[in-house]
């Protein structure tokens, strides 16, 4: 696709996006802390984090975009270190669900924190830089979802309960149904436990 004259070159944005992609993965393995783990090891309890109703490994999968027995191996090492409990899930006798422990509880709050490097260089950025990144980044997870490129995750743009434009001129224009409230760019949710998908 040709480029439109006045905005960025998209192999620039591309090749922007793919120095990100190298920076979290180096940043994954620096910070993967007292128990040793592995991104995904890491990313399954922050995703378990982030909704403390208990979750079926195929759940897990699917949402990680990996596949059931790469989860399964990551989850043994996980219930090993005592991070994960393995139950039985209430609807299906046959199917496991996973939970946190309080050590994983623990450690999944401080994997979500922000690494250093990257509190520093989004600090550098103007409150308007990173409100269009968060609004460009919404809407090309929601374009790449629509395309069955990547799985579908709980954010803002592909929830029920979201409003866009509901208030049109305040600076608060976007409106959650579930919570009831107005927000602006800058507070639309990339991953939301009480998102349901439109
Ligand atoms: S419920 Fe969560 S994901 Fe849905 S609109 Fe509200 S804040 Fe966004």
């Amino acid at each position: 696709m040709e480029d439109v004259p006045g905005t960025p070159p998209q192999e620039q944005l591309m090749v922007g996006i793919t120095r990100l992609g190298q920076a979290l993965r180096i940043t994954s393995y620096r910070n993967a802390g007292p128990y040793r783990l592995s991104p995904l090891q890491a990313d399954i309890l922050v995703f378990l984090a982030g909704d403390p109703r208990p979750r079926r490994l195929t759940e897990l999968a699917t949402a990680l975009a990996s596949t059931p027995p790469t989860v399964s191996d990551a989850v043994k090492t996980l219930t090993a270190k005592e991070l994960v409990e393995r139950g039985r899930d209430a609807l299906d006798a046959r199917a496991v669900s996973l939970t946190l422990t309080s050590d994983g509880a623990a450690e999944a709050e401080r994997l979500s924190r922000l690494p250093p490097e990257f509190a520093r260089a989004m600090s550098d950025l103007a409150p308007e830089d990173l409100a269009a990144m968060l609004r460009g980044m919404s809407s090309m997870i929601r374009s790449l979802q629509d395309r069955r490129a990547i799985p579908v995750t709980r954010m803002c743009v592909t929830c029920t309960y979201f409003r866009p434009q509901a208030h049109p001129g305040s600076n608060k224009p976007h409106h959650c149904a579930f919570v009831d409230n107005a927000f602006n760019d800058e507070e639309l949710r990339l991953d939301c436990p009480d998102h349901l998908n439109s």
